[in-house]
């Protein structure tokens, strides 16, 4: 009898909870979207529309639903071609939500002999595997926040799909209820800071770290900004959404002092700390699960610039 309760038990826990995430599960989905195959997801081919059905078709496997409209694909003109962002969401207990985004397009390829695909798998595949990540820890789990997963075009040519997703008219209202947003840029390495460590631009603008790492679960830890005088907090998709008055940082791992891949062809899949990135996902699962819009509600302080 004994033994049945326990598998009873077992199996109630495998539909109810969370669920950690595998390394293979990131390797595989990091891999597909820098493969060659992909052509470096330049905004207006074919093989960025490809990225974004790669996207779209990971938060249908997690059940999300469409954030408006029909579609995970929210469409926008770029240079006289539809290009698309990916949007879905996850209802929790409160209406009150948690957005998770991360740029999924990169700078393409050249004519060059040899490897001439830009792979982008630091920037960003990385950080469109961590949302996917979060989305697949919590596809089972009942979430105190509701969760929204967002993959942004077009951040390469100038944050074009951030800002496209953000003045979304039928979006307004959803968007509105956001607590904060965590935007993932460049999450391939081990940062400065150590294993499981992060580093958020514009910490000095809000509490949203202070509070983050209260909670933090695994040794998890976000660092303010080392690099202020790049003004990274205001260079991210994240700020197409700070003109909106919501909460939203950029969390990287790259030492941006040291990296020699920044836009090279040796952006590479062979590049990435895949237990590094696995750690971060499953860590930020288990911390961001204790989150409710009680203990977690950041605000800005006077010295952001909202406009
Ligand atoms: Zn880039």
């Amino acid at each position: 009898m004994r033994k049945y309760y326990f598998l009873f038990a077992v199996l109630c826990s495998a539909i109810v909870f969370a669920q950690e995430v595998s390394k293979e599960r990131v390797t595989k989905v990091l891999s597909a979207l820098a493969s060659d195959k992909m052509k470096g997801r330049e905004i207006g081919t074919p093989e960025n529309d490809s990225a974004a059905f790669y996207i779209a078709q990971r938060f249908q496997e997690n059940n999300l639903a469409f954030c408006t409209g029909d579609s995970y694909l929210l469409p926008f003109e770029y240079k006289g071609k539809v290009a698309y962002n990916v949007c879905g969401i996850q209802k929790g207990k409160s209406e009150k939500i948690l957005a998770y985004s991360a740029h999924f397009d990169h700078i393409g390829s050249t004519n060059k002999n040899g490897d001439n695909v830009y792979n982008g798998a630091d920037d960003n595949a990385s950080g469109v595997t961590l949302v996917v990540g979060l989305s697949d820890y919590f596809k089972n789990a009942n979430p105190d926040f509701s969760m929204m997963y967002m993959a942004f075009n077009g951040e390469e040519k100038g944050m074009k799909g951030s800002k496209a997703l953000a003045d979304t008219q039928n979006l307004q209202s959803t968007f509105s209820k956001i607590s904060a947003l965590f935007n993932f840029e460049m999450v391939a390495s081990v940062s400065q800071f150590g294993k499981n460590a992060l580093y958020m631009t514009g910490d000095e603008f809000s509490d949203f770290d202070e509070l983050l790492n209260a909670n933090a679960e695994n040794q998890l830890k976000i660092y303010p900004d080392p690099y202020l005088g790049q003004q990274l907090f205001y260079r991210s998709d994240n700020v197409s959404f700070v003109k909106k008055k919501v909460i939203a940082h950029s969390l990287s791992t790259v030492d941006m002092n040291v990296a020699k891949h920044y836009h090279q062809l040796n952006d590479d899949v062979n590049i990435v700390n895949f237990d590094n990135l696995t750690s971060i996902i499953n860590s930020f699962g288990k911390t961001i699960q204790k989150l409710t819009p009680e203990n977690f509600n950041p605000k800005y302080n006077e010295n952001v610039n909202l406009n």
